[in-house]
Parts: C-alpha cells; sequence; structure tokens
C-alpha cells in the first residue's frame, strides 16, 4: 500500500508518494501540498451538490472555480429568462432544472472515494 510513487513534476524523478519533497530538486509534493489544499479549498460533496441544484445560477461553476463557465451560466439564465416571455425560454429552464436535478443526484451518490478523486484532486 505505501510502496506507491509518484514521478515529481519539476524534474521526473520516481519518488514515494509519501514524501513531503523530492529528494533531488526539493520542490515540495503532493502529501504535502494536497494537506493544505485539503485544508484550504476542500470541496464538499453536499455543498457542491446544492449548487449544482442551483446550476442555473453557475453555483456549482462558482464554487469548483470555474468563474469563466460560472457567468456564461449565469448569461444562459438571463437570456432564458427574457425568452420565457414567449414561453420557449421557460421550457429550456424546466428542462434545465430536471437535468441539473439528476446532476446533483449523481453527485450526492457518488462515493466519498469518487468525489475525492475528481474534485479533490491537486
Ligand atoms: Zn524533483
Amino acid at each position: 500500500m505505501s510502496n506507491q510513487t509518484n514521478l515529481c513534476p519539476t524534474c521526473s524523478t520516481e519518488v514515494s508518494s509519501i514524501a513531503v519533497s523530492c529528494p533531488k530538486c526539493g520542490r515540495p509534493l503532493m502529501s504535502a501540498t494536497s494537506l493544505t489544499v485539503a485544508a484550504t479549498s476542500r470541496k464538499e460533496k453536499g455543498v457542491l451538490g446544492i449548487c449544482t441544484i442551483f446550476g442555473w445560477l453557475g453555483l456549482d461553476h462558482f464554487y469548483l472555480g470555474n468563474v469563466g463557465k460560472g457567468i456564461a451560466t449565469l448569461l444562459v439564465f438571463f437570456v432564458c429568462i427574457l425568452l420565457s416571455f414567449v414561453v420557449i425560454g421557460a421550457v429550456i429552464i424546466f428542462l434545465g432544472f430536471i437535468f441539473n436535478v439528476i446532476r446533483a443526484i449523481m453527485i450526492f451518490s457518488m462515493s466519498d472515494e469518487a468525489f475525492n478523486q475528481k474534485y479533490n484532486r491537486g
């Protein structure tokens, strides 16, 4: 279990996955940095799921740090609000809401392991 190795991103030396820094070039490695990442910006499944339910506002994208995608989603939302005066926008919002609920259910039903692999890497 503990004899896995990682490649140092700086010098490509094979380093034990539990090493705090690369023995060759001294670069701080995942095990050390991921600890600080976990403490500062760790993604919570419940929060992401709830953000996704309100995905029309781009909350899930903002939460994951994809500000551009979040703003794009917000713009689409406002366009749909305008379009809802001619009904089609309301239909799009309704379909989008169903889509977001399905995505949220998928996030909630994900195992913690799968969730961390997808959202808490690096
Ligand atoms: Zn190195």
